[in-house]
Formats: C-alpha cells, structure tokens, sequence
C-alpha cells in the first residue's frame, strides 16, 4: 500500500464514475477503480444511444435539458426527432404524455396519420397519432466516456482497471480500500459509481443500502427488408412497449424489457427477443431478414426513479453517484457537474443552476 491518501475514491468506471472523476479531478486528488479489464463494459457499453427529453419522465427532465447543450458543443449529439406512436384506442395514454410534460420546458408537438407516415414509411393503418419530439438525437456514447476518461486523467486522476473492490474499511480520516487483486488503496471519501453493484459496495462500508435495484433491458439487431432509412426517428410506443432506431442501415429494437436481475453480467432471454420481433412487426410491415445481434443491459434504479447524487446522510464519506436508470448517458453531463459541486462545497454555474439537487438527495430515503 503507498501512503498516498487520495481525496476520492471513485469505484466504477462506467458513465458515472467516468464522468465525476473529470469534474472532480481538477479540484482534487482522484482515484478511479474499475473492476473489469476496460472501463464500459456494462451498463455504459450496451445503451441504445439516444438523447431524449422525456426519457424517463419530468422528474429527469432538468438533468437531460442542462446536458443538452454540452453534449451539443463538444459535438456527441446528432438529431434524429422522436415519435410516440398512439392507435386510437391509447388516446388518453397520449392526452396523459402532453400533460406529464406541460410546463417542463421540453419540446413536443402532436403529430397526425399524415406527417407519421412521411418520417415512418410502412406503418401499419391502425397507428394514427403520434407525439413528436424534434430535439431527439442520437448520443455517442463511446466518445463522449473515452472524452471524460481522457478529462480525469488530464485532471491528474489516475485510472486502475482490474480492481475490483472487495473491503472497504472505515479509519478515522477516511477509507481503506482493498481490491480482489491485492492492492490497497487510502482515500478520504469514496464516490460508489457502481451502477448495478451500488448497494453492493455501499454494504460493503458498512452504509445501509437504498433499494438501487437492477433491470434487465434487451436490444436486438435487425436487417430489414426495406432497409431502415438513415433519417428514420427513434420510434417508441406511447405505452413503452417497444422502441427502435436505425444505425449504420441496421435497425436496433428494443421490447422495453424491465426484468428484475442480480448485479452481473446479464445476456438476453429468447422469450424478449421473440417478444421484441411480435411486436415490431405489429407496427410496420417491413421484413426481417435477419436477425445479426442481440444484447442485454442492467438498468439500475433507486425505489423512486429518480437518480441519487450526495453524501449518505449516516457517514458523509460515502458519496452516492448511482441509480442512473435508462438516462445516465444523456444525463452524464449536468450529473457529474453537479455530483462534484456537492462534494466540493461548490455552488452552482450556468450548467446546473436549474437542478434542485435536493431531489437527488440520498435524504429523502433516510431523513
Ligand atoms: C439496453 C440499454 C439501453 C440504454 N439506453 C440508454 C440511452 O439510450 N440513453 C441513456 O442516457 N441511457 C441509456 N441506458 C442507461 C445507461 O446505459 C446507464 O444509465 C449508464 O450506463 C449507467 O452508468 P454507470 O456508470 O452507472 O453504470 P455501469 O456502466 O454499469 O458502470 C458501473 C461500473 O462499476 C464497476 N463496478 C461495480 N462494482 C465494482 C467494484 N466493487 N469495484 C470496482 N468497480 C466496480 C462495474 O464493473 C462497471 O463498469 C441504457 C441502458 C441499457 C442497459
């Protein structure tokens, strides 16, 4: 063990971890911990890759409209437009979408049968309305890790894959961490980026969990006949049973699958791949020609939905940074500035002057 004490410890790699070690790293001694040979390998390496205002409802909205811009000026988002497709018997599920988001600032209009079949060719009859959402885009998830990755090490911090981290010890000024391969490490405060391992690690420290819990989310890989034309919009269904997108003349799909797992290195079921395909094509009458790829996902969510940022209200040397659900990447941004100004002692700026962080407070599970 080197008698280096680190400010932060940061466990995990992914999105989060990546991204609040870029916005710690200039104010503060950083260590990032990565179980996994390569950072990115689950939650952050499967997503689909899209930047949407409404994903994941109004109580996310402040955290994806602060990224926008961001993610636009470093060049990560190329517009691609939504559609919430409706039939006539889910009117009220529609009437419901314009209502939840009246007054929170995103952008969405309603569409007719019309103007759906000019951005979706070959959509069966039945589907007649739609909400439409012109600022959706499509993220680059790789660049915009590998840029935040490259940011923290910028920043002086330094990055440590296979170490996964199995003791974490209590000392009077901080934490003794000690990883599966041996290693030892002293910091002041840790930063649990774990994803789906986050209550894991906070049990480890011996700090009451908070009910982050993983799903399960399948994505599957079509070639359709037609081709899915480049300039299709993601399109999901207004009840989430199902969205796609084109990418590189393929087409992602996706059943909206939300399956209770267990922390680990989750694979695809054949029962939601057969589900994904049934209800594609209930919506268009394109042909699958073949199926190329199929994976699977853990999308880790706090008892409310709501991501948790700050320090645990029993031991505020454990820092919570996890429960980024189906919107860490388009989140990534506006989360970490602000994780970090709350563990800094920072007050906001431009970019998160709009967040409440109190919403995100691990306080509101343990008062
Ligand atoms: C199929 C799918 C589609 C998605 N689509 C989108 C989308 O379109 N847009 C969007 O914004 N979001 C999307 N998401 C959600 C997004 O991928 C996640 O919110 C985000 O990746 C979470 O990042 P993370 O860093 O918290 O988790 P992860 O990427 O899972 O990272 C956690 C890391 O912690 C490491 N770790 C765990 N325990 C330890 C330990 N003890 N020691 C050291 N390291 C440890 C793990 O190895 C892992 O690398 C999608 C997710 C899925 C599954």
């Amino acid at each position: 063990m080197s008698g280096k004490i680190w400010d932060f410890a940061v466990i995990g790699a992914g999105m989060a971890g990546a991204s609040i070690a870029a916005e710690l790293a200039p104010h503060a001694r950083v260590l990032l911990l990565e179980a996994e040979d390569v950072p990115g390998y689950h939650a952050t390496g499967r997503s689909a890759a899209f930047w949407d205002e409404c994903y994941g409802g109004p109580g996310v909205v402040p955290l994806t409209l602060a990224s926008g811009p961001y993610l636009r000026e470093h060049g990560f988002l190329t517009t691609r437009g939504a559609l919430h497709l409706a039939r006539a018997e889910d009117s009220a599920a529609l009437e419901e979408f314009l209502a939840t988001f009246a007054g929170t600032g995103v952008t969405i209009e309603r569409l007719d049968r019309a103007a759906i079949e000019a951005r979706v060719p070959g959509l069966r009859p039945e589907w007649c309305a739609a909400i439409h959402e012109p600022a959706c885009a499509d993220i680059d998830v790789a660049g915009l890790h590998q840029h935040y990755l490259a940011a923290a090490r910028r920043g002086g911090a330094e990055i440590v894959c296979r170490a996964m981290v199995q003791r974490l010890a209590r000392t009077g000024d901080g934490w003794r961490i000690g990883t599966a391969a041996g290693a030892e490490y002293r910091a002041a405060r840790i930063v649990n980026a774990a994803g789906a391992w986050a209550d894991g690690v906070a049990a480890r420290a011996g700090v009451a969990p908070l009910g982050i819990r993983p799903f399960r989310r399948t994505v599957v890989q079509l070639r359709v006949d037609p081709p899915a034309p480049a300039d299709l919009p993601l399109v999901l269904d207004i009840n989430g049973s199902f969205y796609f997108k084109p990418d590189g003349g393929r087409l992602w799909l996706s059943p909206h699958d939300e399956t209770p797992d267990e922390p680990g290195d989750t694979a695809p079921e054949e029962l939601d791949v057969a589900i994904a395909i049934d209800r594609f094509e209930a919506v268009t009458g394109w042909r699958i020609a073949a199926l190329e790829r199929r994976w699977a996902g853990l999308r880790s969510f706090a008892p409310d939905r709501l991501p948790v940022y700050g320090p645990d209200p029993a031991d505020d040397a454990l820092f919570w940074f996890a429960g980024q659900g189906g919107f860490g990447i388009q989140t990534a941004p506006a989360a970490a500035r602000l994780g970090a100004q709350i563990a800094l002692g920072l007050g906001p700026d431009a970019m998160t002057q709009s967040i409440d962080p109190a919403v995100y407070a691990p306080h509101r599970f343990r008062p």
